[in-house]
């Protein structure tokens, strides 16, 4: 049984509730994992807010040498993080420990803090009057984390949090707890202080009990659409600021003069990877003019020759997908695309694996002809299913993007720089690839969506992400001698 991390101590959850963790390749239970209640949230709220004074009074520059000794740690560890995450969520360990690092990359940005948290300064803002901007941190914060990314969306959050001089409560995915406990030893490994880390594996009833706190300052989220609507609204009910990042529909757009061979094989590390449970995986083709045939040949080919297996096992391009439920509900979804009347190009239904029977294997699935009233279409499926649609021109292209819900990341693939430079300016969405087919922003840039892909103001890690966990104070300096002015005035002052 896994246990709660409060304080900087293992500690047994108050809550009589637990859950599987389920290793899906195989379908068996490796570990349980309590369900935290109200009680275990409020003893991580008492122990982060009692932390916090020490941190926030801690040097930007100590807190900063803590997170590179964490980084340090995190890269010694970077194959048992790989691991647990390939181990409860099933993807290969290559893409694991890829994931881990883009995490890594983050501690990297975040162990900048000393330069980030410079505020601004201007002299002789009025006569004799200077003004001072600085970045404070804002109280205990807390992160409510999805199953597809156990260290790397976690990282997104807790060390900006940290270095900003917040104490943090994360809330991981009680499908995959491992590698956040993990992560808090390494940081207390690291000199971080007790209370400044709390992990609490839980459900809805632990997330309530954050977003309804009075005492945790800020919400994070990445998850699916439907949860992050009622976090953001929940939360900022109870008065915090929230960034929830939502679920995503990710187009590639191919115009006719791509470099196809190049483009095919960017789209199915895009679309299969870690088995299309990406956010930012590609999970559409828009194919432009004549380029869908020929485009669509060189897709299937490809998908055919993908190894199916467990992550842990060489040569395996795709492991399983997260739950029996999960396949299920991707089945499904193949199911309508054929009923619907989509032409089914690969089919992956019913794969089997030998000595994996009952794990929750799907095969790479491709669709062609596929119609924006489909339901493949519409709804995200989050699994490895790519559909092609047809259409005329890039104009044709760029509206149908910009018409669905969802707008996370989108690509292009073309040799027109000018196609390219307007695919960019007029798409509505927050992350843009041209010929780069998963443009996950690097740590030092800022990750987010826009419309129904995330509810918020903030985009996570980059600067928004400092700007996020801090709050803005500005200080007007006036010394009297240094002016004869008069200042007694019931006039509005205008300083000049
Ligand atoms: P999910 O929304 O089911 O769960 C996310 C988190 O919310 C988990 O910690 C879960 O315990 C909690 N949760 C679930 N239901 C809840 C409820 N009713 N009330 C309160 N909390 C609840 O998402 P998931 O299945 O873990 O992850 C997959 C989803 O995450 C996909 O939609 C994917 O697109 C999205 N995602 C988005 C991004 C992004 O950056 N936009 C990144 C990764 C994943």
């Amino acid at each position: 049984m896994i246990n709660l991390w409060i304080n900087g101590q293992h500690k047994e959850s108050l809550s009589h509730r637990t859950s599987d963790v389920i290793n899906p390749a195989t379908g068996k239970v490796i570990r349980r994992v309590p369900l935290a209640s109200r009680q275990d949230i409020d003893a991580a709220v008492v122990a982060a807010k009692q932390a916090f004074p020490g941190w926030r009074d801690t040097t930007a520059l100590r807190r900063s040498r803590i997170l590179n000794r964490f980084r340090e740690l995190l890269e010694v560890h970077r194959a048992e993080l790989a691991q647990l995450a390939s181990e409860e969520h099933g993807k290969t360990l290559e893409d694991a420990a890829g994931s881990v690092q883009r995490g890594i990359e983050v501690v990297e940005f975040a162990a900048g803090a000393p330069h980030l948290l410079k505020g601004e300064h201007a002299e002789n803002v009025g006569r004799g009057v200077d003004c001072h901007s600085m970045l404070q941190a804002i109280g205990v914060c807390a992160g409510i984390t999805p199953f597809n990314f156990p260290a790397m969306v976690p990282m997104w959050m807790f060390p900006i949090a940290i270095a900003c001089g917040n104490t943090f409560i994360l809330k991981p995915s009680e499908k995959v707890p491992s590698c956040s406990l993990r992560m808090a030893e390494l940081f207390k490994e690291a000199g971080l202080p007790d209370g400044v880390f709390n992990v609490v594996p839980g459900d809805k009833e632990a997330v309530d009990a954050l977003l309804e706190h009075p005492d945790v300052r800020a919400i994070s989220f990445v998850g699916s659409t439907p949860v992050a609507k009622y976090i953001y609204e929940t939360a900022a009910r109870h008065g915090k600021r929230v960034q929830a990042l939502g679920g995503a529909k990710n187009h590639a757009v191919v115009l006719p003069d791509a470099e196809l061979d190049f483009t095919a094989d960017a789209i199915m590390g895009a679309a299969y990877g870690s088995a299309g449970e990406r956010c930012m995986a590609i999970s559409t083709v828009v194919a432009v003019g004549d380029v869908a045939d020929t485009l669509v040949a060189k897709l299937k080919a490809r998908a055919e020759k993908l190894v199916v297996g467990p992550g842990d096992c060489k040569g395996v391009d795709m492991g399983p997908v997260i739950s029996a439920q999960h396949r299920d509900r991707i089945v499904g979804y193949i199911d309508s695309g054929v009923a619907q009347g989509a032409t089914l190009v690969t089919d992956g239904r019913g794969i089997r694996v030998s000595g994996y029977e009952s794990g929750y294997f799907v095969g790479p699935t491709l669709f062609d002809h596929v119609s924006t009233d489909m339901t493949i279409y519409q709804e995200e499926i989050f699994g490895p299913v790519l559909t092609v649609l047809r259409v005329d021109t890039l104009l044709d292209a760029i509206e149908m993007i910009n018409r669905n819900q969802y707008a996370n990341g989108t690509a292009i693939f073309t040799a027109s720089g000018a196609a390219a430079r307007r695919f960019q300016h007029e798409i509505e969405v927050g992350m843009v690839g041209i010929n780069v087919p998963i443009p996950v922003p690097m740590a030092f840039f800022s990750f987010g969506g826009w419309k129904s892909s995330l509810f918020g103001d903030l985009h996570m890690h980059g600067m928004e992400g400092v700007y996020f966990y801090t709050r803005t104070k500005a200080v007007t300096t006036r010394w009297p001698e240094m002016t004869d002015k008069k200042v007694s005035s019931l006039v509005m002052p205008t300083l000049g």
